[in-house]
């Protein structure tokens, strides 16, 4: 009998009781709007703010309404306007070169390593060749490349960064959180990500210019004091006359949903990490599989996993691919050739007029991706890593090789 694996790659869990409690509360006094409080109170979405501030050590920090709209916000917050070239990862989703696109920049990309992390050597190339004066920076999947190199090469060529951290909220390189290297930090509260609001995002900075502005732009109309978390008032009033209004803003619902979600996410990161970490004992030695070192300084969240199949051929990785499904394991593939679901590449996103980058070309052929919800137990990961295994070699097995480096 075939081992068939009935769990949902998508089901996260449950909101909290607490949760559940925290939202029913706002429903009943009915004041969802952030800026819409009684006398003496602070909103939810103020005291989400001051708590993931706390949480991730940074001076302030704005709550709003998509991770998406943080990193445009987080430019815009930094001048980057029309025309401008934003430099950002090769490797990423969608929404990372669309933040840029929706200020009428362009994305510049930069390649992969078979880390899945920037290749360092290709940004520095970009610096010198593109123009751009801000670096989009994807922890895409929740890879962190060494982030003490990152900066030194961006603050030597004058580069300012923005960090998208949507797959590493409570992820840390060398023990500093991610978000907390460059100018701006953002992530992502939407469902499929480390904390679930259904939609939502969060910006946090130490430059109280670059907040007021962000503060502003994000649709406060001018109730900036009614935050816990932004910079004092002098910050505003350099900025307020020249700033635009360009609303997004978190609600009191979502920010109460998050909250608790927030107190606890120590305790899921260790849950995904031990999911995580069966899987990838699982598949340890699998003919044909190259799995991703992850290095001593990473303090990574392991709430997806990746693979390669190094330089397979298309038609053997198609097969996997499906044969995995129809035992029940959902792989995503970087290499296909039309964009599906949240997977797509550098050369789908035309609009930015992709250069060629044959070595990330090379890595994302191979590239296999997998979501690992806290809905998974550890024995579920057991199964899932025997089935890919037994599909992996076997497809491997019958091309005698499957093309690979043996
Ligand atoms: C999900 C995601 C975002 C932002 O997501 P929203 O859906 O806009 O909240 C940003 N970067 C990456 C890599 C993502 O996966």
């Amino acid at each position: 009998m075939q081992e068939i694996f009935t769990g949902s790659f998508t089901q996260q869990e449950p909101i909290s009781d607490e949760g559940i409690a925290a939202a029913l509360a706002v429903l009943r006094h009915g004041r969802l709007h952030r800026y819409n409080l009684a006398p003496g109170e602070t909103g939810e979405a103020a005291l989400l703010e001051q708590e993931f501030a706390a949480l991730s050590g940074a001076r302030y920090c704005l709550a709003v309404a998509s991770g998406g709209y943080a990193m445009a916000t987080a430019l815009r917050a930094m001048g980057v306007g029309a025309g401008d070239r934003v430099l950002s990862n090769a490797f990423t989703l969608a929404p990372v070169p669309g933040a840029i696109a929706s200020l009428g920049a362009v994305p510049v990309f930069v390649g992969v390593t078979e880390g899945l992390t920037i290749d360092l050597e290709d940004l520095a190339e970009k610096i010198t060749t593109s123009g751009a004066r801000v670096l989009l920076l994807s922890h895409m999947r929740g890879h962190i490349c060494d982030m003490g190199a990152l900066m030194a090469l961006c603050d030597k060529a004058g580069l300012r960064v923005v960090e998208d951290c949507a797959h590493t909220m409570g992820a840390t390189w060398e023990g500093r959180p991610t978000g907390r290297f460059g100018a701006m930090g953002c992530f992502s509260t939407q469902t499929y990500k480390h904390a679930n609001s259904g939609e939502g995002g969060l910006l946090i900075s130490d430059d109280a210019e670059l907040m007021a502005r962000a503060v502003l732009l994000s649709g406060s109309y001018m109730l900036y004091d009614r935050h816990i978390a932004a910079p004092p008032p002098e910050a505003f009033a350099a900025v307020k006359y020249d700033t635009p209004n360009i609303s997004g803003r978190m609600d009191n619902l979502r920010a109460a949903i998050l909250r608790p979600q927030l107190a606890g996410l120590a305790e899921r990161v260790a849950g995904w990490n031990a999911r995580y970490r069966r899987i990838e004992t699982g598949l340890r030695a699998t003919p044909g599989l190259t799995l991703i070192d992850r290095p001593g300084q990473e303090g990574f969240v392991g709430s997806s996993f990746q693979m390669l199949l190094r330089d397979w051929p298309a038609d053997k990785i198609e097969q996997v691919v499906a044969r995995c499904r129809a035992r029940g394991v959902e792989l995503k593939w970087f290499g296909a050739p039309e964009p599906a679901g949240f997977t797509s590449t550098y050369r789908h996103w035309r609009y930015a007029g992709a250069g060629e980058l044959p070595a990330t070309d090379r890595v994302m052929a191979g590239l296999l991706d997998m979501r690992l919800p806290l809905t998974f137990s550890l024995a579920d990961c057991d199964v899932i890593a025997r089935i890919l295994r037994a599909e992996i070699g076997a497809a491997f097995q019958s091309e005698g090789g499957a093309g690979a480096d043996v």
